[in-house]
């Protein structure tokens, strides 16, 4: 049964490490994530970008596809299904799917319209059992055709937001989607440091988490980081799999066409992204 992530990122940064969230774009995609978090006894989020919700014909497809593995695949660490940078409407539109998570990303409205629309929000959130994520300050790059500058948040905008009760913050830190640029001035810690110390136990969610250095992964999850969303890491590598086995020609052996077996390698390169993400996050063991 999914589960809301506010009590698998509680006790995150009680314990100092974080959970990852996956995006998921298919049912290899899903399936992979699923026996790695099970395999490792680890707590995983699975992301659903409303992008790959169009793609994957609709929030009803994704809430049975997901229902159904976890528990065809006896799945029993906790899973939650979350709207990854959900607009207001997407938000209802997973709440009445089934989704035991969303995230409302409403740092394109001015300030006041933002707090508005996440209180009303929380209080739907709060009556179903479902955490909630918000955002303050963009995250840099390119997500589904939003450009974020890769701003840093304000931690005292950061506290209101979370003064109202959300489940989890994301606050831009010079974090961006996407692969970063070789200039990237990293992240900024004093921003994290400020904002942790002005939200307390509120659980803090990095975005990007592709090709930041472990180190500063490490170092981020020391100051409060509890949910750390990982994408175009799980992309790249199945997208390096499914390369290397057209281009060795095994797709022109025997039944190697099959697209169950085209499909294979990539499959089993997300489930090593993702143990190497879970390794280095710390949540192994920790379901
Ligand atoms: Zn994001």
């Amino acid at each position: 049964m999914l589960v809301s992530a506010k009590e698998m990122l509680t006790k995150a940064k009680a314990g100092k490490y974080a959970v990852g969230q996956f995006n998921i774009n298919n049912l290899e995609w899903t399936k992979a994530i699923l026996l790695t978090a099970q395999e490792l006894n680890s707590p995983v989020i699975l992301g659903v970008s409303e992008g790959a919700g169009k793609y994957m014909a609709g929030y009803k497809t994704i809430v049975g596809m997901v229902n159904g593995m976890l528990e065809e695949l006896k799945i029993t660490v906790p899973v939650a299904l979350h709207l990854d940078h959900g607009s207001y409407e997407g938000c209802y539109k997973c709440i009445e799917a089934g989704f035991s998570s969303v995230m409302f990303d409403g740092s394109h409205y001015p300030i006041e319209e933002n707090v508005a629309k996440t209180t009303e929000l929380i209080g739907v959130c709060n009556e179903k059992g479902l955490s909630l994520e918000a955002e303050v300050g963009s995250i840099g790059g390119e997500e589904d055709g939003v450009v974020g500058m890769g701003e840093c948040a304000d931690p005292a905008e950061c506290k209101m937001i979370a003064d109202l009760g959300v489940t989890m913050l994301a606050a831009g830190i010079g974090n961006i989607h996407g692969k970063y640029p070789a200039n990237w001035q990293g992240l900024s810690f004093d921003t994290l440091d400020a904002i942790q110390q002005k939200t307390g136990d509120m659980p803090l969610v990095l975005h990007g988490g592709t090709g930041i250095p472990a180190e500063m992964i490490q170092k981020a999850i020391s100051l409060g980081v509890a949910k750390i969303n990982v994408n175009t890491e799980c992309q790249l590598s199945f997208a390096a799999a499914t390369r290397k086995y057209i281009e060795e020609g095994k797709d022109l052996q025997g039944k190697g066409f099959d697209p169950r077996k085209v499909l294979a390698p990539g499959f089993e390169a997300i489930k090593a992204t993702v143990k190497e993400k879970m390794e280095l996050f710390g949540s192994v063991g920790k379901a």
